[in-house]
């Protein structure tokens, strides 16, 4: 199948070009360890042009009807679904992501654009909303205004589905963008060019630059842009806002995790188990929302991880395209290495590993599920975001223990409870510190969902209305009419 379309990578104003940047891009199959194809990148030059096409864009795409918006969004949705064979089969080469979930992502970003278009569609009929001001002779009226244009960082782990959270919400509010893409996975989210230019956007509305830090930098530099929106590490989310801080130009950040997820003992245990696979094997672990701190009632606790081991060790590692893949390899070398290194350092500091670890490096990015039980407090495996399929378990006495555990972190991103008491369910949920909460299922997110972190894991919501707000600027008008 043919995963690069073109030799041009960049769109740019309504228009494919060749990339003038330094660096060339050999994206990866990270079952094979082949290159998948061989990518050109945008020089700072070509990423200010970019930015320049999308602030000139603005001023007529800001005043678009909404409908119309709502048009071409649904128009993305459609360019999506038809290419799905396509976009399943590229994330399986450049992800390693087995079949149904490459299938999921497709079918999420497709929702997305969908939903966005819902609201796009009564935007404008929602203008003006009236106030009437008490005790005074003025009305108020307000108004939701596209703050600009938008510049764009994505990470690898979904690449079609981070990049729809952002350009499905920013084009509805009204807003233009330039998208940088992931050095890892840049092949998924060109199809976002293909699209735009199939369905008619106007030229500058969307434009996509292919790139790895240096492109990044230069997004975060230009003087064109009125809102950064960052999805990536809390290392890399440090430099975009103090690369932006001297003009305080708005920021929304989507950073890391490192989530809690609470058994009680009164649980169904095969049920509790599906859960906690679910939350922490899905994607190979590669999710900021990796529920990879298991915190399970004593009383359970050896029955619990009796039952999840057995059902860990039927999982199956293997390429994406073999007969049975429960999991797949981890998408980036640097990452396989980074998590062997977590493996590595858990075994010199004698955790008790009840399945997987380190084992024999491999030419693909191999790593089976791993579960270390009753990992120390202080110990790196239960701090730290391994971002892998790596989970550490406690276990705790009363729910005010769990909770002070679940939220002894830096990161506040999501949690689960799994408990048969819906109160008991309802009060863990509450005390956890965290964005979004799944109670008795598995992750979910829906895009009606509102998703963003507390604490360190992030500012501002994505998905929802609280994800198109993100791109709206309130404006209010004091009348004396
Ligand atoms: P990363 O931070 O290394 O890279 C993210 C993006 O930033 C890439 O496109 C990269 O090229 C770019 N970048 C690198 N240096 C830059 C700089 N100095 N200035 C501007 N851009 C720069 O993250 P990653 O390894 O691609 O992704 C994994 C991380 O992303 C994990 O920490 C994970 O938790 C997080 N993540 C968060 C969410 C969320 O919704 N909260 C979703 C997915 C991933």
């Amino acid at each position: 199948m043919d995963l690069q379309k073109r030799d041009e990578t960049l769109f740019i104003n309504g228009e494919w070009v060749r990339g003038s940047g330094e660096l060339i891009l050999t994206p990866i199959d990270p079952t094979t360890g082949d290159a998948l194809g061989r990518l050109e990148t945008a020089s700072a030059d070509q990423v200010e042009g970019a930015a320049q096409a999308s602030a000139r864009a603005f001023a007529d795409w800001k005043v678009t009807a909404s409908s119309e918006r709502a048009a071409y969004l649904r128009g993305f949705a459609k360019g999506l679904a038809t290419r799905q064979e396509r976009l399943v089969d590229v994330q399986m080469r450049n992800n390693g992501k087995p079949r149904v979930e490459a299938e999921i992502d497709v079918g999420d970003a497709i929702a997305t654009f969908k939903y966005y278009a819902g609201l796009a569609d009564t935007l404008d009929a929602c203008q003006d909303a009236r106030v009437d001001h008490a005790g005074g002779d003025h009305i108020g009226m307000v108004r939701r205004e596209p703050v600009g244009p938008v510049g764009m960082i994505v990470p690898w782990n979904f690449p079609l589905v981070t990049s729809a959270w952002k350009i499905a919400p920013a084009l509805a509010a009204g807003c233009t963008a330039v998208m940088k893409t992931s050095e890892m996975t840049p092949l998924a989210e060109l199809v976002y060019g293909e699209i735009a230019q199939e369905i008619g956007l106007p030229p500058g509305v969307l434009n996509i630059v292919t790139g790895a830090m240096e492109v990044g930098v230069a997004l975060t530099g230009s003087r064109a842009f009125r809102k950064i929106s960052f999805t990536g590490s809390n290392m890399v989310g440090a430099k975009v806002m103090a690369a932006i801080a001297p003009r305080c130009l708005p920021l929304s950040l989507e950073l890391g995790g490192k989530a809690p997820i609470i058994v009680t003992e009164d649980v169904d245990i095969n049920h509790a188990v599906d859960c906690i696979i679910g939350g922490i094997f899905f994607n190979a672990g590669q999710m900021c929302s990796a529920s990879s701190r298991l915190l399970v009632h004593g009383s359970i606790e050896a029955k619990l991880i009796e039952a999840l081991l057995a059902k860990t060790e039927t999982l199956v590692t293997a390429s994406p395209f073999a007969e049975t893949c429960d999991m797949g390899p981890m998408t980036a070398r640097a990452q396989y290495i980074k998590v062997r290194e977590y493996l590595a350092r858990a075994q010199a500091d004698g955790l008790d590993c009840v399945t997987g670890g380190i084992s024999k490096e491999t030419i693909g990015n191999f790593v089976v599920p791993t579960i270390y039980r009753n990992v120390p407090h202080d110990n790196p495996v239960w701090i730290e975001e391994i971002f892998g399929p790596v989970l550490a378990t406690t276990r705790f006495e009363t729910d005010e223990e769990a909770l002070a555990l679940a939220n002894a972190t830096e990161y506040g991103l999501v949690g689960t409870v799994v408990s048969a008491d819906e109160a008991r369910a309802k009060t863990l949920a509450n005390g956890i510190e965290a964005g979004q909460i799944w109670i008795n299922t598995p992750q979910v997110v829906y895009p009606d969902s509102a998703w963003g972190g507390f604490k360190c894991s992030g500012i501002g919501r994505e998905l929802g209305p609280w994800g198109l707000a993100g791109y709206q600027g309130v404006k209010h008008i004091t009348c004396a009419c």
